[in-house]
């Protein structure tokens, strides 16, 4: 009888929770117009003009640019899920060779199918040759040209090239690819058009960087903006929300930290303590900011969000105490 009840209660727990997951997963709400996808053609990707000589190949969630100058093509990045169609998308608009590519920054999966072009010349920023030295990958040759410092400028086949280094942000060496001609500016891994932040800023380096890195591309003046993910490109506005939800989430963080009693363990288990507390702190700024940004950036209710407030906490605790988002900016 007891083994009886026992397994009906089992059950029952499975049937309650099998019930609470799925009226969770019901429970989000339908993506933003400016999140939604976007119907594929047959060939399998979209390829989209950026001014007189950009074009942006978007596909399996990632985007690459590639500018057609008088010395050949000039690819930004080459993420290995664009492999089979970014070489049939160049061919669709140029019979030229890709001759240079720049490097975003590092990540495998930006750069890892670079090696599929051959090209002459790898321009990146010196952080991003110091991690390819550190961690070799013959996917990802070592750049042939490198820069240090905020800027660098570069003409190829007559095409300005303007590459800006904001600091540490998403990624050591992560730049900004700005092509002024084109009214173009590509940063991977930031800014996510019409969605939150991807997971804690996908390891973000450096949180408070993220945001000074956006105040670098508001900086420049463009009409396309390629953040390397999701299923279209951005504008400026996609940018200006992006940086108001990094200060939304920031803010309403370290307003909760302050407001969320720790209880120490009495068992000595400092480390669930903490996790404890990073959760209470993260349940109270998420729910507030579902409410703020849930119906106008897509996941902002998922738990990609929750684990970005707990970054942006670590990062509270850790980079910079008690400093508000106005005093970050450069
Ligand atoms: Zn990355």
């Amino acid at each position: 009888m007891t083994k009886f009840t026992s397994s009906l209660t089992r059950a029952v727990l499975v049937c309650l929770l099998a019930t609470a997951a799925s009226s969770a997963h019901a429970e989000l709400l339908p993506l933003p117009e400016g999140a939604q996808p976007v119907e594929m053609p047959a060939e399998g990707y979209i390829i989209q003009r950026a001014g007189e000589t950009g074009y942006v190949v978007i596909a399996n969630g990632y985007q690459a640019t590639f500018v057609v100058t008088d010395d050949g093509v000039v690819l930004i990045d080459a993420p290995p899920a664009l492999a089979s169609v970014l070489a049939p998308a160049i061919k669709s608009v140029t019979d030229k060779a890709v001759t240079t590519v720049i490097y975003t920054h590092d990540h495998f999966d930006h750069i890892g199918a670079t090696t599929d072009f051959a090209p002459t010349t790898i321009i990146a920023h010196e952080d991003t040759a110091k991690l390819l030295e550190i961690f070799p990958d013959p996917k990802r040759p070592a750049p042939t040209q490198t820069f240090s410092g905020e800027t660098h400028s570069v003409t190829i086949g007559g095409t300005e090239f303007d590459l800006i280094y904001p600091g540490p942000n998403h990624e050591a060496g992560n730049i900004i690819i700005s092509v002024p001609s084109d009214r173009l500016v590509v940063m991977a891994d930031l800014v996510m058009p019409g969605w939150a932040p991807w997971r804690g800023w996908g390891n973000g380096d450096h949180i408070p960087g993220i945001l000074q890195a956006h105040d670098a591309i508001l900086a420049l003046d463009f009409d396309t903006y390629v953040g390397g993910h999701v299923y279209r490109t951005g504008t400026r506005a996609d940018v200006e929300d992006s940086r108001a939800f990094w200060v939304d989430l920031w803010t309403l963080t370290q307003e909760a930290m302050g407001t969320t009693p720790f209880e120490a363990s009495p068992d000595g288990n400092s480390y669930n303590a903490q996790d404890t507390w990073f959760n209470a702190v993260a349940d109270k700024a998420h729910a507030q900011l579902i409410e703020k940004w849930g119906k106008r950036l897509g996941g902002v209710d998922t738990g990609f969000t929750h684990d970005t407030i707990v970054a942006a906490a670590v990062s509270l605790w850790t980079d910079t105490p008690n400093i508000p988002a106005a005093a970050l900016t450069k």
